[in-house]
């Protein structure tokens, strides 16, 4: 059944566009209308399907969650390796020594390969029952609701759609644009085969950064043979915690999303931090079957080198519950985030963000040994408290300056090669894509104060500054993050796109194209 023309656009063509684009197939399949018609694929890559973080790069580069549990379909958690052990020739000539398991740390690129095909079998099996998907290979700088949809404009090209979904990816920040027409500078660790085929393997590269993007860069190179010295350096100073290798998958209990619904109609409006913590620490414990003292993993004067020694041992050691808790919470973190009190929110920005990043984005073991192999021949050394950095004429070399009080340490670092692996901002209204900066300006969306831009928490549809919703333009990933708290995680993505593309087929499905779109703001 066809209830007239409707066209979607989405803006973005990684994972979380495949994502949408599969769950809209099964959307359509499910209820046998054909309530989207038309849908635009907008990225200026020639490719699309993977995205940045699952791009074909380094084998090194590896997924940090298990195989089994990253998806990009919401209600099928195992697609990805059921994908796999269907297809080997679709990959095996890419990763010829890769074995499959669900509990396996699988190379992103290989997640890449897998989105890719998705994107292309949804693509065909749309078309097969009449939804036309094209990719349209440009970026979107600005879009303005008209008398009949949306245009989104590209340059002295426009385009018109019904609904829009924004898939835009993690937001880049200008922060080192001052050094990007700098020789030996990369503004991005990625592709890592960019560094490795570029970088001389005697020259000294600081890496700025101590998170995953960083050890991207540290092991890529490595693995190429790099042996000059390289220098990880960011201001914290700290490396994310180690994924436990005797750790297995774990299902919340007291902060499942039920009992988190059920602590709610109970009667409490909203949570405290002190409220959580105890929250955690039981499931933690109930997780374990043991005691939980949580400064046996904090460790926080403890300098980078030791502190991977101790992750090292206690990752290939111990059952780390802790961590299958963190990652449990998956399910049930943008809940959680959504009822904890404003004022407690503030607080654990400034104070305990970085710390719940450090633990919650762990990284697998054999990446570990690898950097503490380095460490120990001396060829890495990990730094905190980096100040700023620059291109230096004199020593014709980039300099780091750092004061690094944990170590006792304060110095100027000289290095041949500089790569920016500090990741992204959250601050929207720093960022530098033209797109997020228009529809800021013109009042369409609002600033986050916690990262991204303000979407309703459960449609994902955008509010605007004047605290409307504008309907049928929705969010998913990066951009949600103050809403959303936690949208570093396939999965969590997953089930956010699912919710968009239901409130998006039912909505196309319930009103008739002129209601679905006289719902729209006054056009500018
Ligand atoms: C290095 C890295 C490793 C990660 N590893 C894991 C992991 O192991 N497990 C896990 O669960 N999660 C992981 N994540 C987190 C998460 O899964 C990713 O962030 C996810 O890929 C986000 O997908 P996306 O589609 O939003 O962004 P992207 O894949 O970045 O895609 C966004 C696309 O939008 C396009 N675009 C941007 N602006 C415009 C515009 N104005 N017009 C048109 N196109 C535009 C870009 O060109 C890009 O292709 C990782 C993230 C990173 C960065």
């Amino acid at each position: 059944m066809i209830f007239g023309k409707k066209t979607l656009a989405i803006v973005g063509g990684g994972s979380i566009a495949t994502s949408v684009l599969r769950q809209l197939l099964d959307e359509i399949m499910k209820s046998d209308k054909r309530c989207i018609t038309d849908v635009i694929v907008f990225d200026p890559n020639n490719k699309v399907g993977a995205g940045m973080a699952y791009q074909l790069d380094s084998p090194s580069n590896l997924l940090n969650t298990r195989a089994g549990t990253m998806s990009p379909i919401d209600d099928e958690p195992d697609h990805f390796v059921k994908w796999l052990k269907a297809n080997p020739a679709k990959w095996e000539s890419h990763f010829p020594k890769i074995h499959i398991s669900e509990a396996a740390f699988l190379p992103r690129g290989l997640f890449g390969l897998y989105l890719d095909d998705l994107f292309l079998e949804s693509v065909e099996r749309l078309n097969s029952m009449d939804v036309s998907v094209q990719h349209v290979e440009i970026e979107i700088r600005g879009m303005r609701p008209t008398a009949a949809g949306y245009e989104l404009q590209a340059g002295s090209l426009s385009y018109f759609a019904d609904a829009v979904v924004l898939a835009i990816g993690n937001l880049h920040s200008g922060e080192w644009d001052h050094l990007v027409q700098e020789s030996g500078y990369f503004n991005s660790p990625y592709p890592c085969t960019d560094l490795v085929n570029t970088i001389s393997p005697t020259e000294t590269v600081c890496i700025l950064g101590t998170g995953l993007s960083a050890i991207d860069a540290v092991v890529s190179l490595a693995d190429s043979g790099h042996r000059g010295k390289l220098i990880m350096a960011s201001r914290g100073g700290r490396l994310p915690s180690v994924r436990g290798i005797h750790n297995s998958n774990y299902s919340p209990g007291k902060l499942s999303r039920d009992a988190i619904k059920d602590l709610l109609h109970s009667g409490n409006q909203s949570f405290s931090l002190t409220q959580l913590y105890t929250l955690l620490m039981e499931e933690i414990v109930a997780a374990d079957g043991l005691p939980f003292d949580i400064d046996s993993i904090l460790r926080p004067q403890t300098g980078p080198h030791r502190y991977l020694d101790i992750e090292v041992q206690d990752a290939t050691s111990s059952n780390r519950a802790w961590q299958s808790v963190l990652y449990g919470l998956n399910e049930s973190i943008d809940l959680i985030w959504h009822h904890l009190n404003d004022a407690d929110k503030a607080r654990f920005e400034k104070g305990f963000k970085s710390q719940w990043l450090a633990y919650r984005v762990s990284f697998p073991v054999d990446n570990a040994l690898k950097l503490q192999e380095l460490i120990h021949c001396d060829q890495l050394s990990v730094f905190g408290g980096t100040k700023r950095s620059w291109r230096d004429e004199a020593s014709n070399s980039f300099a780091t300056s750092i004061d690094d009080h944990r170590l006792g340490f304060r110095a100027t670092l000289y290095s041949d090669s500089l790569v920016n692996g500090t990741g992204f901002t959250a601050d929207a209204a720093k960022c530098k894509s033209k797109l997020v900066r228009q529809i800021l300006d013109s009042g369409l969306a609002a600033p986050h104060p916690y990262g991204g831009i303000v979407v309703d928490f459960h449609s994902n549809e955008l509010r605007t500054q004047a605290g409307t919703l504008l309907p049928n333009v929705y969010a998913v990933g990066a951009l949600t993050a103050g809403t959303h708290f936690w949208t570093n995680a396939m999965n969590v993505n997953a089930r956010l796109a699912h919710q968009v593309v239901k409130n998006l087929t039912q909505r196309a499905d319930r009103e008739p194209r002129s209601s679905f779109l006289t719902r729209l703001p006054q056009a500018a």
